[in-house]
């Protein structure tokens, strides 16, 4: 089983599992390694009255805990999961360099004061707009941004539009993705493979195989795997799947990052 790296627990408000839970799980399933990474969604809009943050020291509080009582049965790593948004970026910056996080997962999951989770995102206007929209949106998230490993689940936006992904290919979105795809690579940012698209029926990991097999024509080398897991069954989720997929795009290898820093294990 590969390492999963990208796994809530009752620190984010939409999980009620304890990090424990999804750490015995994790040794079940004989994974290498488990990075947990919960929500931290800062001005999250107040319309979804959800807070989507959590106490930081306590956080690590709880999981330092959770990282020596595992040891010896399987090394924890301490992440998160950030919310972006262009205006946050001196807070996400600080936020960063404030905690000893191993891992830091960037993902856009608030477009214009929208969730694209909610249908108020579609109303008005085709899917096709919606979803160009997000994709700027991420390029704009992209070129403020840097103190982030790894982009996540980059089309987030098909799991949810009135057709969720019956009518998407990279083709269509070519001219926004390519210029996602090349500054992930010249910033050195990873770009997250998430299987929750197959947990939502997609058929798919995310991002499409076609965005990966981009990548690694652009010179892509750094991607991760996440279940996006907020329960202990959907740990490591259609991992075996997701590796056939990820190695026919040309992939050997995905980054589990500590400390920072990346460290390769093989697909
Ligand atoms: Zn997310
Ligand atoms: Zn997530």
């Amino acid at each position: 089983m590969l390492a999963d790296t990208h796994v809530h627990s009752q620190f984010s408000s939409d999980s009620q599992t304890p990090a424990g839970s999804q750490a015995d799980r994790a040794v079940s399933l004989d994974m290498p390694l488990l990075c947990i990474t919960d929500h931290q969604d800062f001005d999250f809009p107040p319309q979804y009255e959800h807070s989507f943050t959590f106490d930081t020291d306590r956080y690590f509080d709880d999981m330092l805990r959770l990282k020596s009582a595992y040891s010896g049965r399987i090394p924890i790593r301490i992440g998160v999961e950030l919310g972006l948004m262009p205006h946050l970026k001196e807070r996400l910056e600080d936020y960063t360099e404030s905690y000893p996080f191993d891992y830091v997962i960037g993902s856009v999951h608030i477009v214009r004061d929208m969730d694209p989770y909610y249908s108020n995102f579609y109303e008005g206007r085709t899917e096709t707009e919606a979803y160009r929209e997000y994709f700027q949106c991420v390029y704009d998230n992209l070129k403020v941004h840097s103190c982030f490993d790894a982009l996540g689940h980059l089309d987030y936006v098909v799991r949810y539009g009135p057709h969720k992904n019956q009518n998407y290919s990279y083709e269509q979105y070519r001219d926004l993705i390519d210029p996602i795809l090349e500054l992930l690579i010249q910033k050195q940012i990873a770009l997250e493979c998430n299987t929750a698209g197959l947990k939502y029926g997609l058929g798919t990991i995310h991002p499409l195989p076609t965005i990966l097999t981009r990548y690694r024509q652009l010179g892509g080398e750094l991607i991760t795997l996440g279940s996006d897991a907020h329960k202990p069954e959907h740990l490591g989720y259609g991992f075996a799947e997701a590796a056939k997929i990820i190695k026919a795009c040309g992939f050997t290898e995905y980054a589990v990052f500590e400390k920072r820093r990346p460290v390769f294990y093989p697909l």
